[in-house]
């Protein structure tokens, strides 16, 4: 146990009890009792007013006003019987965190009494003050309101007192001033561009929807030893500490079982969870010491969006419970695993195929294929969007750092799949004889077994990984709204498919079968996006090599990772399938870089800090006892016997002068650089600046720190260790 140097120690030893009593039924019997599904909705709502809004989740069908008022009242009636109070419209504004603001239900009359009132003007639409969310410049360009409105596709729930209506957040002129509005506008574009390619295998797929399923990393520490850590508290990641003498060398953490605190805290999670309607199914212990991952089971991708980030404000607020404190930052500890959070992506109908799933028929094979062959064309044009789309100050930790996704883009496909291209790469172009095709069907096509066993080893180094039924991006951040990679990877594969329409339609148009131009569109495909495959470890070097010889990009830095959005391609394709206008981008693009730099600029500014007020204090203080005590031995022992038997006290004296007057050194001079940076106007070339200029010194003054922790006294360091921090007892 941590002895008592840390403030609010005395909290982490009197660990309040947890009031959590798991309930005594079962899980089937209690999920999504707080949410408005349609079960909730029939009982409470006319039967007109429920077909209106099923019209809507399944059509993006109108509500006109008569049935959201019916719809507001049963939300109303069914929200005060789970002893809601307020309500909120919950949405997801820019800052990547969700916002409520929470009115009640609530209202005098003018006769002295009260009423509840919640009506459809309520329900539909609200103006929150809003002005200081992030809008890139929209709201002062444009008009200086926002409005939220109610997204129908995800289900109203009651957390605590309050009914949460999720709503997406707009300019007054129609910007998308959140996460949702693309990611609701990508989710229709690749439904028609999916449906239109499904009609050549099935003319009764009527409707394609993206499917998520997300793994949550995340790493948990004791609450007062986190308090005692202003770098945790002020930027979610550890600034200074040296690694343990046992870090996660052992791999013991992984297979090992899960310590009771957690446990419970877990247990509570999983109940919160599942009443709120999200279906997390597995729990376990990850690869570092004091790291954890849940994950739900696949849902539809706005659905699955909103779920995940629920469920992170769910995480923040159980753990407090527990005297825990969830870090969700993508590298909160340096020399220890990062997080991350894959994300699962398919393509469903709504006659119940999973596109990117194997058949038992070379007709539904071919139909697997042509998904599966236009989402890694789309990876290989577009790879830098996707890039983008992960890019943040603190995945940057994780990205190519030798434990995570490196930072080049490519796709494992696995052995089994790699020998089916490879065949039809063979293929020669036009007109196939029949013999021909039926060989090809029967033994190359039909021969994709349905299980795909090679899948079952994935390959965990590659980004963008096919796992048997679907694509596994790898390189999200734990910290990230799943919003933007989830957007982009429905806007490129849009845009691929309708290509690939066009493509076989011009085949067919010179006189080719269906089959036949299908065959050799994918072919061209397969050709023209082999070096996006990769199918080797994706952490070394020789890969880094490779890659360039390939001309795949390797973008270790966010700045430049987000000057892929603003490509005259980047513009084109989100304005031509409506998802972000090039107004609407451009916003993002400069609330994105700024981000970076604020967050390096907090950063920076909490390590100065810490050197002069926590770190410098200590080590002086340490070595104050240590000089004085040689010069006392100094007065007592024989010249001789102090020389021969003093030295390497001496040398520690001296290290940490050298050690102290280097952390001053860069510490000033970082915060020079930081003075110079803040004077560059445009957004981009601050975010450059801080990223080339004053990120390296948080490395240089780290080095110092952690050498100094190795030899300052324990009782006199100020901070609570790696060793104390990551093993929770
Ligand atoms: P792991 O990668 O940990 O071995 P699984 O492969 O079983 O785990 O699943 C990981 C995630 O992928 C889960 O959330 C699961 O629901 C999800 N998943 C499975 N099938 C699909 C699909 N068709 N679309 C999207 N996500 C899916
Ligand atoms: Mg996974």
């Amino acid at each position: 146990m941590p002895t008592s140097r840390y403030l609010g120690l005395e909290a982490a030893l009197s660990h309040k009890p947890s009031v959590f009593a798991k309930p005594a039924g079962k899980a089937s019997e209690y999920f999504g009792a707080n949410v408005f599904n349609q079960k909730a909705m029939r009982e409470y709502m006319p039967k007109e007013a429920f077909e209106s809004v099923m019209k809507a989740i399944d059509r993006g069908d109108k509500i006109d006003r008569g049935i959201a008022d019916q719809v507001a009242t049963a939300m109303k009636a069914w929200a005060m019987a789970k002893g809601a109070s307020h309500y909120t419209h919950w949405f997801q504004p820019l800052t990547g965190a969700t916002a409520e603001k929470h009115d009640a239900f609530f209202e005098p009359t003018a006769d002295g009494y009260a009423i509840e009132k919640f009506n459809g003007g309520m329900l539909v639409q609200a103006e929150p003050d809003a002005s200081s969310f992030p809008n890139g410049g929209i709201r002062n360009t444009f008009e200086a309101r926002g409005y939220t409105a109610w997204d129908p596709t995800s289900p109203a729930f009651v957390l605590a007192d309050t009914l949460c209506i999720p709503t997406v957040f707009v300019a007054y002129t129609g910007e998308a001033l959140d996460n949702k509005t693309p990611l609701l506008r990508s989710l229709q574009a690749v439904d028609h561009a999916a449906t239109s390619v499904c009609q050549y295998f099935d003319k009764n797929i009527g409707k394609v929807h993206a499917t998520l399923g997300w793994e949550q990393e995340y790493f948990l520490i004791d609450e007062a030893l986190y308090h005692a850590r202003p770098d945790l508290v002020m930027t979610g990641r550890t600034l200074v500490g040296h690694s343990p003498a046992k870090g996660q060398q052992m791999e013991d953490h992984y297979f090992g079982s899960i310590p009771e605190r957690v446990i419970q805290f877990m247990r509570e999670i999983e109940f919160e969870s599942h009443l709120l309607g999200i279906p997390v199914k597995t729990r376990h212990n990850e690869v570092a010491p004091g790291q954890f991952e849940f994950a739900p089971i696949f849902e539809e991708a706005n659905v699955a969006v909103d779920h995940n980030s629920l469920f992170m404000d769910l995480l923040d607020k159980v753990a407090s419970r527990h005297n825990f404190r969830v870090l969700l930052h993508e590298k909160p500890f340096a020399g220890v695993n990062g997080s991350g959070k894959h994300n699962n992506w398919s393509l469903a109908t709504d006659t119940g195929i999973n596109l990117l799933a194997p058949g038992s028929t070379p007709k539904r094979n071919l139909l697997f294929l042509s998904f599966f062959v236009n989402t890694i064309k789309a990876m290989h044009d577009r790879a830098d969007l996707i890039r983008a789309a992960i890019a943040s100050a603190s995945n940057d930790h994780r990205l190519g750092a030798n434990e995570a996704p490196p930072a080049i883009i490519s796709v494992f496909i696995g052995s089994q799949l790699t020998e089916v291209l490879d065949e039809l790469e063979k293929l020669e172009s036009g007109k196939m004889s029949p013999e021909k095709k039926t060989e090809l069907k029967l033994n190359v096509v039909g021969k994709i077994p349905e299980i795909l066993l090679d899948n079952t080893d994935r390959n965990r180094t590659s980004p963008f990984a096919f796992t048997g039924n679907k694509f596994e991006l790898r390189a999200v951040g734990s910290l990230a709204n799943c919003s933007h990679a989830m957007t982009t990877l429905n806007l490129m594969v849009t845009d691929q498919l309708i290509q690939f329409k066009k493509d076989v339609d011009a085949q067919i148009a010179q006189g080719l079968k269906k089959d036949d131009a299908i065959f050799n569109v994918l072919k061209d495909y397969i050709k023209a996006s082999k070096k996006i495959r990769f199918e080797g470890d994706g952490y070394g070097d020789a890969w880094k090599e490779e890659a360039e010889k390939r001309g795949l990009k390797n973008t270790p830095d966010t700045p430049r990772a987000l000057d892929f959005l603003v490509t005259k391609d980047a513009e084109g394709l989100f304005e031509k399938h409506g998802v972000l206008s090039k107004v609407e981008l451009h916003a993002r693009y400069e609330i994105l870089q700024e981000e970076y730099f604020k967050h390096l600029q907090i950063e920076s500014r909490t390590l100065g800090d810490l050197v002069h007020n926590h770190i410098i204090p200590s080590a002086i203080k340490y070595q104050s006892v240590m000089s004085e005590n040689l010069l006392r031995l100094k007065a007592l022992l024989p010249e001789a016997t102090f020389k021969k038997t003093c030295k390497e006290q001496l040398d520690i004296i001296e290290e940490l002068s050298e050690r102290i007057s280097k952390a001053l050194r860069h510490v000033e001079e970082m915060t020079e650089a930081r003075k110079k940076a803040n004077t560059i106007e445009s957004a981009r070339e601050r975010a450059l600046a801080y990223c080339d200029t004053v990120k390296p010194f948080l490395s240089s003054i780290r080095y110092e720190v952690d050498k100094m922790e190795l030899i300052v006294d324990n009782e006199t360091w100020p901070l609570p260790k790696y060793r104390e921090l990551l093993y929770i007892r």
